[in-house]
């Protein structure tokens, strides 16, 4: 089966790094068709994934757009359809990996009678997504694709809740190679010389800079902690979320813990740095749709506590592979990182059956099985 996948985004979040995951087995037989030229090129192109820049254009509906904004960037993405079209005409269906590929998917799935599959990795729900941008991406998901796969049964119920068709929708969760994310003693000791972090308690947070992703929660609940805890904040603003990062800086001289909050950007050696993490803390104040950091902290062998709500409800089994925690409260997040300090070897023992618990759960080679399972039922 030919596949051309189409993702908005040149930056790589999570939605594209799955991406990479699931065209890897198509690298000879597909192209990723971006709406935008990134370092997520240079990530496809490193594993060998045929990728395209199919424009240059910034499509300008942005999450929170109306109706009149939504309706004027249709007229601006006409020649960006032309070309899927075009393109299409070599693939047997179209796989649309974010929201704007789902527009632009749909209307070419009509024009060029492919099949079109939408990779839903969003909640569309009021917290995420303005009433017109829902309604878009529920009505293109309805009218024009055969296949709708949610990330999770929490993304799943929001697109239903939506108005989304239930009998087109199944949830895949997003696969890991285990083997990527077992680290030598030697690569850890050697990382935490390099950054400082010996004899400290470093709990890890991994994601983009942005307010619903929550970092000053974990801030705020750092200044509750001893002073043997120290924080590292890996990820950047992706989408310009510059005034955030700002606040970030401030809240830590604030709160005069500007010595225990390190600031490392955008890393391409997660699995190392979370080996090197005595906790990762999710803390996304919105409910997160899947929520890859639980799982690649789980498979690290690290322990985990995430934000009570979306996604990491199915990822996490509370005492038993990590710990949930009510989303926004810095001081119950602060007694988590107290107990998994003190209590080290018996929060270690979780953090090794959730890595069990999780190498089987989330293999990508099963995963990328239950997708071609899916795709081979289309009427390509
Ligand atoms: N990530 C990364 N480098 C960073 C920060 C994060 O590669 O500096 C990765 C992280 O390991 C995870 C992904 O970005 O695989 C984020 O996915 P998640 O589902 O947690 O959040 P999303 O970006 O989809 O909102």
């Amino acid at each position: 089966m030919k596949i051309l996948f189409l993702d908005q985004s040149g930056k790589p979040g999570g939605a594209e790094l799955c991406l990479v995951d699931i065209a890897k087995p198509y690298r000879d037989r597909c192209l990723v068709g971006l709406f935008a030229d990134g370092s997520f090129r240079n990530l496809l192109e490193q594993n060998q994934i045929p990728v395209e820049v199919l424009t240059t254009h910034q499509i300008q509906v942005r999450k929170e757009s109306s109706l009149a904004q939504g309706l004027s960037s249709i007229a601006q993405i006409a020649p960006l359809i032309a070309k899927v079209v075009q393109k299409a005409s070599n693939y047997d269906l179209i796989y649309a990996n974010t929201q704007k590929a789902l527009v632009v998917g749909a209307l070419a799935s009509f024009f060029s009678q492919r099949p079109l599959v939408y990779h839903l990795h969003d909640i569309l729900s009021p917290e995420h997504f303005s009433k017109t941008n829902r309604r878009i991406a529920v009505t293109c998901a309805n009218r024009f694709a055969s296949l709708v796969i949610a990330n999770s049964q929490a993304s799943k119920t929001a697109f239903i809740a939506a108005g989304g068709r239930s009998e087109i929708t199944e949830v895949v969760y997003n696969g890991f190679d285990p083997k990527i994310y077992q680290i030598q003693e030697s690569e850890i000791h050697h990382i935490k010389q390099q950054l400082g972090l010996d004899g400290q308690f470093v709990v890890g947070h991994f994601s983009r800079l942005a307010p619903w992703k929550g970092q000053h929660i974990l801030i705020e609940a750092l200044a509750q902690c001893p002073q043997e805890v120290t924080v590292l904040l890996v990820g950047d603003a992706l989408f310009g979320e510059q005034d955030y990062i700002q606040h970030l800086h401030q809240l830590v001289t604030e709160l005069d813990v500007d010595k225990r909050v390190k600031f490392l950007g955008f890393r391409s050696d997660i699995p190392l740095l979370m080996a090197a993490c005595d906790l990762v803390a999710h803390t996304s104040t919105s409910p997160e749709p899947f929520g890859r950091v639980i799982v690649e902290a789980m498979l690290s062998g690290t322990r985990v506590v995430a934000a009570k709500a979306g996604g990491a409800i199915e990822l996490v089994e509370p005492g038993k592979s990590g710990f949930l925690v009510t989303p926004g409260d810095p001081q119950e997040l602060a007694q988590v990182i107290i107990t998994c300090l003190k209590e080290k070897e018996k929060t270690a023992n979780i953090a090794n059956k959730a890595r069990m618990t999780a190498t089987q759960r989330f293999d990508v080679t099963q995963t990328n099985q239950q997708i071609a399972q899916l795709l081979s039922r289309l009427p390509v």
